[in-house]
């Protein structure tokens, strides 16, 4: 099949100023660098998969299967070696002469490398989480993967399984001082784990012909790895540990793993001061439309006294809005449907150009997702160039009635188009398409979250504007769901770094974002055991429509928000701040745009 090739590829957004001009000088002052620096960042990976093997596996590079690295001070130092010996490497490179794309990518190796150093120099969780040891996820994956003959496999388990003991007992030596909820986490976590060694790795060596001999030495080795995992878990549970660390990050680690995490231009601060501001704009705009709404929906039955507290009337309209959803059995169908619709319409408004030789495959959720209902793009990974892209579906068959009702009033008419906008057209799965243009093993690896959430999340808004469904109803669910990525960025920098209560918590999340009590509450669950990974999507969402805003204000008649799209995402999943900058710099070699 003839490729279908990406017009803006070639034409970027200012086209008419001549294109290239930058990267052809730099190429005759150091025509080598980019090869240089390719087969630097090819090394850079090998090295990289040396140092972690199990993140290798992972990510579906197959050749230290059978190694675990011991997390001890000897290892540690390795890492820290490794980041030395590449920051010196990259040092060699001039940065202005290389292309976009090696632009980029030097920066995330700069940011995945000095992140790796604080983190064991600073951030010290391999002291006060036990979750960070964790075996058994590993090696589950070496079991059901098929890259390769189960024999294969599960002779790697096995060598694998060799370090366990080394490892724990390095845990137990790492750990300080814990933090109480990471201990809980860690306890059930490592539990709930040990079937992989017991059930899962016996029943897989029952398939397979190797001598009795060979199956003996292994099945003592996986109880061996059984002990050592509950021994763990025990020693946690004894652990006299009378002055815990608390789970609350503190203000100036959270600055910093904002910054490597997230890589925003904005400071966690700053992040923060934006979503206090936009949750106040939210609740306003949400109020002048529950309030017109309130007699169509709740007001024509006269037993209902409209409140006058406003965030309790938009509840009441949001409530009765939520009634209006699709039934269990056409979930799934409702969202079929949906992609072409969403398609249609992109085409119409001239938004973006979609490949039309890369249609999205919907399939019914695979077994091994099954309970997590909804929607979600399967990618393939790097290492899996001919996988395909799956729209996962989730199907509500079998769930208990009030159940499925419930998260059917969430995944309402309205949110459910959302969804899909968010998930597949034109957020996760387009951006996907866009970033294999330019594929960049770097960016598929270290890739940029609040980048990728970021766009999911700008698109929503974007299609709204557009007038994709300009019903009142739609934008106050919009506005609803919109609230619901501000809140967890408020919540986040409030628990980690101002000490907010639980209880203030959840009243943020139920009273003030609408939640249901359950999701409010395993939003603290989240909270309390992760830092900063709750940002991105409030953070990307807010670079990019910030960006757009000022590129628009610059360029007035001349902006087009095709092209400002395209563009944004030829650059691949880099962080926003990096596209921003050089889609600036391609502006200012145009004379046209100078004059605002
Ligand atoms: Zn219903
Ligand atoms: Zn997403």
């Amino acid at each position: 099949m003839k490729k279908f090739i990406f017009p803006v590829l070639a034409i970027v957004l200012l086209s008419a100023c001549g294109g290239n001009q930058e990267t052809a000088q730099s190429n005759s002052l150091a025509p080598n660098i980019n090869p240089r620096f390719d087969s630097y960042k090819n090394n850079f990976i090998e090295a990289l998969w040396k140092v972690y093997p199990t993140w290798a596996s992972s990510q579906g590079y197959h050749k230290y299967d059978s190694i675990l690295v011991v997390p001890d001070e000897a290892s540690r130092a390795k890492e820290l070696a490794f980041v030395k010996a590449n920051l010196d490497s990259l040092k060699t490179f001039d940065i202005n002469g290389l292309s976009d794309n090696n632009k980029t990518d030097y920066y995330m190796i700069e940011n995945q490398l000095k992140s790796i150093e604080w983190g064991i120099n600073e951030l010290k969780a391999y002291e006060w989480n036990p979750a960070d040891y964790n075996v058994s996820g590993s090696f589950a994956e070496i079991l059901n993967g098929n890259y390769d003959s189960l024999d294969v496999r599960l002779r790697n388990f096995n060598l694998k399984m060799a370090n366990i003991g080394a490892y724990y007992e390095a845990a137990k030596k790492n750990i300080k001082n814990p933090t109480l909820v990471h201990t809980e986490l860690a306890i059930d976590q490592n539990l709930g784990g040990v079937s992989v060694f017991e059930k899962d790795f016996h029943e897989a060596l029952n398939k397979v012909r190797f001598g009795e001999h060979e199956k003996q030495m292994m099945e003592a080795n996986a109880r061996m790895a059984v002990k050592a995992i509950k021994d763990y878990a025990d020693w946690l549970k004894k652990l006299k540990n009378p002055t815990p660390r608390s789970f609350r990050l503190g203000k100036e680690l959270y600055a910093k793993k904002f910054e490597y995490d997230i890589q925003s231009g904005y400071t966690a601060e700053q992040i923060y001061e934006k979503a206090l501001a936009r949750k106040k704009e939210l609740h306003e705009k949400m109020f002048e439309i529950a309030d017109k709404l309130w007699d169509k929906y709740v007001g024509k039955e006269n037993t209902n006294i409209k409140p006058t507290d406003r965030l309790q009337l938009i509840k009441q309209v949001i409530d009765k809005i939520s009634e209006k959803h699709v039934q269990p059995d056409s979930f799934q169908t409702a969202i079929e449907k949906q992609l072409p619709v969403l398609t249609e319409f992109i085409k119409k408004k001239d938004l973006i150009t979609m490949d039309p030789t890369k249609p999205l495959v919907v399939r019914r959720e695979p077994d091994y997702m099954a309970g997590v209902a909804g929607a979600s793009i399967s990618a393939p990974g790097p290492y899996d160039k001919n996988g395909n892209t799956y729209y996962n579906v989730g199907s509500l068959s079998g769930w208990p009635k009030d159940k499925a009702e419930s998260y059917l009033r969430e995944y309402n008419h309205y949110i459910l188009q959302i969804l899909n906008i968010h998930e597949a057209i034109p957020g996760h799965y387009t951006q996907l398409v866009y970033s294999n243009q330019s594929p960049s093993l770097i960016k598929a690896l270290f890739g940029n979250n609040a980048m990728i959430e970021g766009w999911a999340v700008y698109t929503e808004r974007m299609m709204l504007e557009n007038g994709y469904d300009d019903s009142p109803e739609m934008w106050l669910m919009y506005y609803k769901w919109n609230l619901r990525s501000t809140c967890n960025t408020i919540l986040d920098y409030s628990v980690h770094t101002k000490d907010m209560s639980q209880e203030d918590a959840l009243n943020l999340l139920i009273n003030e974002a609408f939640q249901q009590q359950a999701e409010a509450e395993g939003k603290w669950k989240r909270v309390s055991v992760t830092q900063v990974q709750l940002c991105c999507y409030f953070t990307g969402y807010t670079e990019i429509y910030d960006f757009r805003e000022e590129l628009k204000k610059q360029m007035n008649d001349k902006f087009n928000l095709k092209l400002f799209h395209e563009q944004f995402l030829s650059y691949g999943s880099a962080p926003v701040k990096y596209i921003r900058q050089l889609m600036l710099k391609e502006m200012e070699k145009c004379p046209a745009f100078k004059q605002n």
